[in-house]
């Protein structure tokens, strides 16, 4: 399973904007986007007009990041999402959002999508009861997750346990605190995903 593995907080400077790649730390003054608002390498800063495919271009690789998914990956989803014709952006979106390490993530168990992907690949998860260790399982609408039970003994599960409730949630999922299981009560809505993203431009990247 490929994925992502030099430092993220390289892609937030690159990108001049925090991705919230790393958890905690992005709301900290420890986040390198906070220390150092260059972009990575040894340049001097030079002032460049980006044009507008390298805007598209930026907004979808930010996309992309966000959700920790490689590129051929990423032109699959879009590729499905085009189908959709006039929702193409949100229709992205929204399958994006509802990928398993995405809603592990929004269920608050794990501080961060590459956490979360982690727990999912290491068959932590279920999904309706049954083990799902496929960080890119798209859920459904009534779809259970919860944890496995030999999973609930260690020590990372008992101090998220205890640090949950205090942690908002999207209003499509729900969360039964006693159970720690999180129902998938509806699609999330495109227009209330709070990850400062236009994917409009992604769209516009794509239909060069
Ligand atoms: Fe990005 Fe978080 Fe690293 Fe800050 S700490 S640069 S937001 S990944």
């Amino acid at each position: 399973m490929a994925r992502y593995t030099d430092p993220v907080c390289r892609l937030c400077r690159r990108a001049t904007v925090k991705l919230f790649l790393k958890g905690e730390r992005c709301y900290t003054p420890r986040c390198a986007v906070e220390r150092r608002r260059k972009p990575p390498g040894n340049q001097p800063m030079r002032r460049r007009r980006t044009s507008e495919w390298g805007t598209q271009l930026r907004e979808k690789q930010k996309v992309r990041q966000i959700y920790g998914v490689l590129e051929r990956q990423f032109k699959r989803y879009f590729d499905e999402a085009r189908r959709r014709r006039s929702t193409t952006g949100p229709y992205l979106l929204q399958l994006l959002e509802t990928r398993l390490d995405s809603v592990v993530f929004r269920l608050n168990f794990a501080d961060s999508r590459s956490q979360a992907r982690q727990l999912v690949s290491h068959g932590h998860l279920t999904v309706n009861g049954r083990k799902v260790d496929i960080p890119s399982y798209r859920v459904k609408v009534n779809d259970v997750i919860g944890w496995k039970e030999t999973s609930k003994k260690t020590g990372y599960y008992v101090q998220m346990a205890g640090e949950i409730p205090k942690r908002p949630m999207p209003e499509w999922l729900n969360l039964d605190v006693e159970a720690m299981a999180g129902r998938v009560l509806s699609l999330p809505d495109p227009s209330k995903i709070d990850n400062g993203v236009d994917v409009r431009l992604v769209v516009e990247y794509y239909s060069k």
